[in-house]
């Protein structure tokens, strides 16, 4: 049995392929978990190879002054967007529109350990590597002409990333999309006629209901949503309202250091270490004052391909059933 669903704060259809449905083993066979040295020499993300990435925007030590380094902030050696260049928008051919690449693109590097990722680490230096997040966040979304500000990881090659050091990225751009421009008109039209914020709706929804509900903290819940776009998509949110991560205050940080980990511990134990992606859904940077916006984390584990489907119509199909693996995910 199929089952379409949709997604509240997109009005995206997905499709629940009950039948197709999977077990988690079947998702992480064939899955070799490697074992990787604390130190590489060649990587340029690692201790002693400074040299090898551009200057810091930022860097936290144990202490202050010369004290060997526990985080780096440096801008991405192969930069989406750069500061340097132009801001004016322009016709090509007098019909295709285009804009100049102006924006940063940082590089968060979470530990001088090439081999201490996110659930091992432990929590004060998580905390670290979160304030670093909301350092760099307010740092970037102050620049002029900055509208969007996104915090994202991705962990290992079919997340994107050739890089095994661990470490996140920051890309502060010129424009809000499409998409997040929609979901925005949605969250708005919510708040006009309930007078709630829809993300804290969402919360209080899977909390009274909880069969999607991985677990809560005091601050947090986390769960798998309703209209789960790919399997084992999971919602890190705040149970308090804010719209903009950086406002999130160093109690929210403090819980937040232990929830995103044992997200990704359990995570990693159903389904064998997959190689991820997260990203921190933050209000646009004119709009972080909106009382209907929230942000949020939504973790998606790379077990899924995009195919010709959902490519011709942006409908995902999801071959896995969210109160399932929410269940498989609660117990871990
Ligand atoms: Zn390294
Ligand atoms: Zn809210």
């Amino acid at each position: 049995v199929t089952e379409l669903r949709q997604d509240p704060t997109t009005n995206e259809w997905v499709i629940i392929a009950h039948a197709r449905s999977k077990r988690p083993y079947d998702f992480s066979k064939d899955r070799e978990i490697k074992s990787t040295p604390a130190f590489v020499e060649d990587c340029s993300l690692c201790p002693g190879n400074e040299n090898m990435t551009p200057p810091e925007v930022a860097v936290y030590r144990q202490e202050s002054g010369t004290s060997p380094w526990l985080i780096r902030v440096v801008p991405n050696l192969f930069p989406a967007l750069s500061p340097s260049a132009e801001t004016g928008e322009r016709l090509v051919d007098s019909h295709f529109k285009a804009k100049g690449g102006f924006g940063f693109h940082e590089v968060i590097i979470e530990t001088p350990h090439h081999n201490q990722t996110l659930p091992k680490m432990g929590t004060s230096h998580v905390e670290l590597v979160l304030q670093a997040y909301r350092d760099r966040y307010k740092a970037l979304s102050k620049e002029t002409g900055i509208r969007a500000v996104l915090i994202f990881k991705n962990h290992g090659v079919t997340a994107g990333t050739s890089l095994s050091h661990p470490h996140s990225q920051i890309i502060a751009a010129p424009i809000v999309s499409t998409h997040d421009k929609k979901k925005l008109e949605i969250a708005k039209e919510h708040y006009s006629g309930t007078g709630r914020c829809l993300y804290c709706d969402i919360n209080s929804w899977e909390l009274e209901n909880r069969n999607r509900l991985v677990f809560e903290t005091d601050r947090f819940a986390v769960f798998h949503p309703y209209a789960s776009h790919y399997p084992f998509e999971t919602w890190i949110s705040p149970k308090k309202h804010e719209p903009c991560f950086g406002n999130a205050n160093s109690e929210d940080l403090s819980d937040l250091a232990e929830v995103l980990p044992k997200t990704l511990r359990r995570m990693d134990s159903v389904l064998g270490e997959p190689d991820f992606n997260y990203v921190f859904h933050t209000a646009p940077v004119d709009d972080e004052g909106r009382e209907f916006l929230h942000w949020y984390i939504q973790l998606i584990p790379r077990i899924w391909t995009a195919a010709g489907f959902e490519i011709g119509t942006g409908i995902y199909i999801n071959t896995s059933v969210p109160e399932e693996t929410a269940k498989y995910m609660k117990e871990a």
